[in-house]
């Protein structure tokens, strides 16, 4: 299957063979396929093809929503409790599912640390393989380097 990612050092989309780990981007970085990939998967070059372009002129929009996110609001003691409130019912898979949705809801753009501080107080042993297999569940991505969102 081929899927589309976001290239977190240009942020140019381009498709991938998600069989793959890894995939070199024009601009030379080697993007991790598990971190960067969208939602998007066919095995149809054509239509993969389009993915990429609609992928690149959600970009462009969405470009700015990051640069505003990015200036982190601050990071109030409340919103992390109701993450943590929020997520705190269900089994390890589902905690860390409600815990990234809720940061997203919260932040809209998140940290590793705002995802460690939230996974310490839920009792996620290793939050970065969680962090990871929800990038590979396709619940999260991460649209510039250390800076995770949901799909
Ligand atoms: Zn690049």
């Amino acid at each position: 299957m081929f899927g589309v990612v976001v290239c977190p050092r240009c942020k140019r989309a381009r498709g991938a063979d998600l069989e793959k780990k890894t995939t070199a981007c024009d601009c030379g970085f080697e993007i991790r396929i598990s971190l960067s990939r969208t939602g998007f998967e066919t095995s149809d070059a054509r239509e993969l093809a389009a993915a990429v372009g609609r992928a690149q002129a959600e970009l462009g929009g969405g470009a700015k929503a990051v640069e505003a996110a990015v200036r982190p609001k601050r990071r109030s003691r409340d919103a992390f409790a109701r993450v943590i409130g929020d997520a705190s019912r269900g089994d390890r898979r589902q905690r860390a599912r409600r815990a990234a949705e809720g940061l997203a809801r919260e932040f809209v753009l998140f940290t590793v640390e705002d995802w460690r501080q939230v996974a310490e107080a839920l009792g996620i042993p290793d939050p970065n393989e969680a962090l990871e297999d929800l990038a590979r569940g396709n619940v999260v991505y991460q649209p510039r380097p250390g800076y995770y969102r949901t799909v």
